[in-house]
């Protein structure tokens, strides 16, 4: 028998979203886990019927609340990453704001519809209960890879994240326009990505299953006795340390692009070592560093990344400064200035970003860059939790 204590009234589009919930106290913290938001990618929706099988078998009680959601449940079932567009590219503002426009069920984009469904549900169960929310999104690659988590870096975030022992990516929000979570995050909950390794590999489902086990673990929703602790806590024992995105490979439709065989993420890549084809020339790193997320599947936008491991030394002065709240002196320099709307914003001229360097704006929390005019905007990824909206 599934628990299912207080499921919110959905729109009947909507019910089947859900695959699982059970919510034992709306002033407790409220895990929310989705699975497959690219349709190719089953493993996250597996591991998660895996937890919830168990969590049924052994009736489980949940201290607090927990959702399992499926991400985009038409290309699911086909195994595609996405019908018409990325599902987790279509978090932008503009794209929320124009996304239920087409409110009789008759949507010409797929994914527009998956979208409308997937922001309805995350908005009931966010207007249901009073505590934390925290979000996962279940992913896997299309190279092979040990398993890592992606944030955007927040100290929140940062402080879920690093109790695992896991790699750790910093900053891809600043090169991706869209995905699910930088949205979540602009709302102040914490939200971790996870990529749990290939498409196709086995083992992605286990990491899935570990995964989704010790971040309930983590949060107070269940004790180490209601799972095989030890091994999840061993297979999830890889690697502490976290890593900024440097460079993306950002590609066009237009692209013949072709990974070189043989690469796996944070692979040692040097300057200049050809790295892939893209039916023109040939495509070589810009800079030393490590290879991630190398493409060796025909749909997706990014050819690959660049990262490289950040210093505990930066990884403390970032956190003291940011606890310390020195982040405001930023707006006392000449040609840096508060944005008039946005509390979260600073908006500095070309010259002066060019001085403090990029580097200074991420010490201080601000991440996601974006140019307007002659200006850039950096918006700041702490922020306190506001209704989801
Ligand atoms: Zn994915």
């Amino acid at each position: 028998m599934i628990k299912e204590a207080t499921k919110p009234m959905m729109k009947a589009s909507n019910k089947d979203r859900i695959f699982y919930s059970q919510v034992n106290d709306i002033n407790a913290t409220t895990l929310i886990c989705i699975g497959g938001i690219h349709g190719n990618e089953p493993a996250g929706v597996n591991g998660l019927q895996k937890v919830i099988s168990d969590i049924v078998v052994n009736d489980i009680t949940i201290k607090g609340n927990f959702y399992a959601l499926f991400g985009n449940m038409n290309a699911l079932k086909t195994n595609v990453r996405y019908k018409d567009f990325d599902l987790n590219r279509l978090w932008t503002k503009d794209e929320v704001e124009s996304m239920c426009i087409d409110d009789d069920g008759n949507y010409e984009f797929e994914e527009k519809k998956e979208q409308c469904e997937l922001y309805n549900t995350i908005k009931e169960i966010c207007d249901s209960s009073f505590g934390d929310f925290v979000f996962v999104d279940l992913h896997t690659t299309s190279s092979p890879t040990v398993p890592f988590i992606t944030i955007s870096d927040s100290l929140n975030n940062r402080n879920l994240a690093s109790k695992f022992n896991i790699p750790i990516v910093l900053g891809i929000e600043e090169y991706l326009d869209g995905p699910l979570l930088s949205y979540i995050n602009e709302f102040g909950h914490v939200s971790i990505g996870f990529e749990a390794g290939q498409h196709d590999d086995e083992n992605s489902v286990f990491y899935c299953e570990a995964f989704i086990w010790m971040v309930m673990e983590k949060l107070g929703l269940v004790s180490k006795r209601d799972f095989e602790y030890l091994t999840c806590n061993r297979i999830l024992n890889i690697e502490n340390g976290f890593y900024e995105i440097m460079y993306r490979h950002c590609l066009s439709e237009s692209n013949q692009f072709k990974m070189k065989p043989g690469f796996k993420n944070f692979n040692p890549v040097l300057k200049h070592q050809s790295l892939a084809n893209d039916g023109i020339s040939e495509v070589k790193s810009p800079l030393n560093g490590l290879i991630f997320m190398p493409l060796y599947q025909k749909q997706g936008e990014d050819g690959f990344f660049v990262v490289r491991k950040l210093s505990k030394f930066w990884l403390v002065i970032s956190t003291v400064l940011r606890s310390l709240k020195f982040h405001q002196f930023l707006r006392l320099l000449p040609g840096i200035n508060r944005h008039p709307v946005n509390d979260y914003c600073l908006v500095a001229n070309r010259k002066i970003a060019l001085f403090l360097t990029i580097k200074v704006f991420h010490l201080f929390g601000y991440r996601k860059k974006i140019i307007v005019d002659d200006k850039i905007h950096f918006i700041k990824r702490d922020r306190k939790v506001i209704p989801f909206t």
